[in-house]
């Protein structure tokens, strides 16, 4: 789950980093009175969407004065901003961060992430703050530091000197940067976070360091345990079809294609995108319907997946292990004639009680097109959605 960088700051706050004051605002007239309440020279209006790169895309500007405030706020709150992270169709601006203005004296990288090959988190560090990471590390990777946390001693005072040296702080300004990384650390560590990410850090005219923005995921399987995290999430923000997806405990991602997967097990729904691309076609979506869905479950998958437009032809591949052949061919039945199924659905399936789902589907006089290997039902279906 992601939040807003204002919500990010808060948390990072909390922990003891410095981030500028700051207001979030719904409205431009309360973008006015935060500017007030704030008070000048200078404040940044700053888009709060969840996709960074809004600096390019024009969602942060400076304003020097209150009417320039007005002006910036009007034109960015609902303005349809288009990042590197949105996609060309970019996303409506809701709310607004207006925040006093940082005398930026150099800009540097900090993250806190998850690295699976060491299984420990890891902590990244970059001289080049401000820009695309991903830049940074494919065309100056050397300017990347990175320390990996021992779980049982925690991030150590030496760990994070070397870190803070490395990428440039100056002696002057290390007791501040180690709060800034210890406090990211700590912060990233009790929130079961996924990703703290602070680009850019800076260091200001005067040695401070502070946090100019702030991005964070969070690993949705330990949601159960941070009501104060869920309370943040911002439905605006998230794909709606995604959203009705979570309501019945489907994993359901939209993608670009026109062939939608019905499949149960998250591998087995890799494997079935795999397959198709294979034979020349794109998936419209992955979706796992898991290991107990029933003719409910499979019902409402079927509907998620055919609200995207996109969709040309169907493919169902069930592997029938805890799961029952008969029992998806019912739910496949009673869902297509729900839903009143226009496009060509492929049906692949093997395991428990295949015989007695392939006689259902068959009895059914649906116009469905049965298959025996994954091969096969990914060529069928190719050829339904041309
Ligand atoms: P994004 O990463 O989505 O583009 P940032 O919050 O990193 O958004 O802002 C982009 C740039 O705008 C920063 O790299 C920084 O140069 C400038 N900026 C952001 N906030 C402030 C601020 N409070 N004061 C001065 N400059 C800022
Ligand atoms: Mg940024």
């Amino acid at each position: 789950m992601k939040i807003h960088e204002y919500q990010g700051k808060e948390i990072l706050r909390h922990y003891g980093v410095a981030v500028p004051r700051g207001i979030a605002c719904f409205n431009v007239e309360e973008a006015v009175k935060a500017a007030e309440t704030l008070g000048g020279p200078v404040w940044v209006v700053k888009a709060q969407i969840h996709a960074g790169g809004r600096g390019k895309g024009g969602g942060v500007k400076l304003a020097k004065s209150i009417n320039d405030v007005r002006s910036l706020a009007s034109e960015i709150l609902g303005m349809q901003l288009v990042t590197h992270q949105t996609g060309p169709e970019g996303q409506k601006v809701r709310r607004l961060l207006i925040e006093e203005g940082a005398d930026i004296q150099k800009e540097l990288y900090l993250a806190v992430v998850t690295d699976r090959v060491s299984q420990k988190v890891c902590i990244m560090g970059s001289s080049e703050g401000g820009m695309d990471i991903e830049h940074v590390a494919e065309t100056q990777p050397e300017k990347i530091h990175k320390t990996f946390v021992d779980p049982l001693t925690g991030c150590t005072d030496a760990q994070i000197d070397e870190l803070a040296l490395a990428i440039g702080v100056p002696v002057t300004s290390l007791d501040q940067a180690r709060q800034a990384i210890k406090g990211l650390y700590q912060a990233f560590w009790e929130t079961d976070a996924s990703l703290a990410e602070i680009n850019p850090l800076i260091l200001t005219g005067d040695g401070k360091v502070i946090a100019l923005d702030a991005k964070w995921n969070f690993d949705s399987n330990a949601l159960f345990r941070h009501p104060e995290i869920l309370e943040l999430r911002d439905l605006d923000e998230e794909d709606p079809a995604e959203i009705e997806a979570s309501k019945f405990d489907l994993a359901y991602i939209q993608l670009d294609g026109n062939i939608g997967c019905l499949v149960n097990g998250a591998g087995l729904a890799m494997a079935t995108m795999d397959t198709i691309k294979l034979f020349g076609g794109e998936p419209a979506n992955f979706l796992d319907v898991g290991g107990g869905a029933t003719t409910e479950k499979v019902t409402e998958a079927f509907k998620i997946m055919l609200s995207n437009p996109k969709v040309e032809a169907i493919l169902v591949n069930i592997f029938g292990g805890i799961m029952r052949c008969d029992v998806i061919a019912e739910g496949v039945v009673s869902a297509s004639k729900a839903v009143g199924l226009k496009v060509p659905l492929v049906v692949r399936m093997k395991g428990t009680n295949e015989d007695l789902g392939k006689k259902i589907l068959a009895d059914s006089g649906l116009p469905i097109i049965s298959a025996n290997t994954m091969g096969e039902a990914a060529e069928k279906v190719v050829a339904a959605a041309r």
